[in-house]
């Protein structure tokens, strides 16, 4: 394993490429700026009123049919594997993707136009340390269609995948570390393949009218259609190995792992980011049980009273442990049996009521965003909650640990944020809430 620190990395200046876009078949172009550290990939639609900019983050994924989509609102990017691919594997954590289209010109249809993109820009290093996620225990997805994903411990990023067609026709295996040096030899070259079956009806109702053999390889029963031929022999399983990359960038960390993938797709390559994002938050909303600190790190209870209106019975913060960077918080709440609602929920047998899981989550979002907008003249009114699920039941005794991170805001009126409550290194529940903010 790696002792060095290893730093981010952007690019070192703006650099531009134009071409056509799968779908809508019109012409697009990209340009690649530098973003500062902790910045990620954004995707920036330069053609939109306002230019807005769409995070390249498994939370913001829409769609997974054919092609991976990311979107915030209404506002979507279509196509963004082959790029993301690029980026990560050659090294750029941090990058402005500018387009004035909803997607990325497809080029040749392999990541080959970006990581020459990236190469014409540079790659820098910044001054902050790397975020990774290692891979401790083995993880898996598995889908209906029969993509099988697994992830297992490893000092590197290895990605060994099995490809196979219908009737498992063109069945190939590949197996290899991902450096900046592979990627760009062994993998980047790679163009997307298509079966002629899948792909005749698309034809059909227009969907894909910048498609052509000049961006992919169709395959039509033991044909192979290409403009050029095949540029390795086993290029199809390399495709898949590039989509995977892309797919796993939307988990927002640098992977040391192996993946081990068979009949991989876009479905199950953004489960696994999904599943690993969700690890991730897990650990962070762990990481600092041990020690609770007081002082700078995270803010005592009469601190955190100073700042929330809520009192007993209704408080549902003892402490934050602290907080990481501008976008999350960690507190904690210490469910006794002297919480009031254990009386009634439900007597002899007492379990703490999931709604009040929520205003847990609400409360300490809450924190987090009075110290993002520095300001008590505006509040945050709770404005909605998504997607909540409550996994496990909390009981009394039980040391909740509450995790907030900002996903999106919108200048002063708007924010979301994702929460978890965790109890024992597990999630008992989760959800994402909203909020706006008023004049007081
Ligand atoms: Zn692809």
């Amino acid at each position: 394993m790696s002792t060095s620190l290893e730093l981010q990395h952007t690019v070192g200046k703006t650099a531009s490429l134009s071409g056509t876009s799968l779908h809508t078949g019109e012409k697009v172009s990209l340009r690649l700026h530098p973003a500062p550290v902790d910045h990620g990939i954004k995707f920036k639609r330069k053609d939109l009123p306002d230019e807005p900019t769409i995070d390249a983050r498994i939370d913001n994924l829409k769609m997974v049919e054919r092609a991976t989509t990311i979107g915030e609102g209404s506002i979507r990017v279509h196509t963004v594997e082959h790029v993301l691919a690029a980026l990560s594997a050659m090294d750029v954590d941090n990058a402005v993707v500018e387009m004035d289209a909803n997607e990325p010109p497809i080029g040749d249809g392999s990541a080959q136009p970006y990581v020459d993109l990236i190469k014409k820009a540079g790659v820098i290093a910044q001054e902050e340390a790397r975020k990774f996620f290692d891979v401790r225990e083995p993880m898996h997805v598995e889908s209906k269609t029969g993509a099988l994903l697994v992830l297992l411990p490893c000092e590197t990023f290895r990605v060994s995948c099995t490809q196979a067609g219908p009737n498992n026709r063109f069945a190939q295996f590949l197996s290899m570390e991902i450096t900046p040096a592979t990627f760009e030899r062994e993998i980047a070259p790679a163009r997307t393949f298509v079966y002629y079956e899948d792909v005749r009806p698309l034809m059909e109702k227009n969907l894909i009218k910048g498609g052509s053999l000049e961006n992919a390889i169709v395959v039509r029963g033991e044909a192979v259609l290409s403009k050029e031929p095949l540029r390795f022999a086993d290029e199809f399983v390399r495709h898949k190995i590039l989509d995977i990359v892309g797919d796993l960038a939307l988990a927002g960390r640098r992977i040391r792992g192996h993946v081990v993938a068979v009949k991989p797709g876009h479905a199950a390559n953004a489960e696994l980011a999904r599943a690993l994002a969700r690890e991730q938050t897990r650990r962070s909303a762990m990481s600092g049980s041990h020690a609770i600190p007081i002082g700078d790190a995270g803010l005592d209870t009469g601190e955190v009273m100073k700042i929330l209106p809520h009192r007993f019975p209704f408080l549902m913060v003892d402490r934050v442990i602290g907080f990481e960077g501008e976008y999350k918080i960690t507190a904690v709440k210490c469910v006794t049996i002297n919480e009031p609602f254990f009386q009634g929920h439900f007597p002899g047998h007492p379990v703490m009521p999931g709604v009040m899981q929520v205003e847990a989550m609400a409360q300490v979002a809450s924190l987090l965003l009075f110290k993002l907008t520095k300001t008590t003249s505006r509040i945050g009114y709770f404005m909605s909650a998504d997607g909540v699920k409550f996994r496990k039941p909390v009981f009394p005794g039980d040391t909740m640990f509450i995790h907030a991170e900002l996903t999106r805001s919108r200048g002063e009126r708007m924010a979301k944020t994702k929460c978890y409550c965790v109890v024992n290194d597990a999630v008992v529940s989760e959800g994402e809430l909203m909020f706006t903010f008023l004049d007081k």
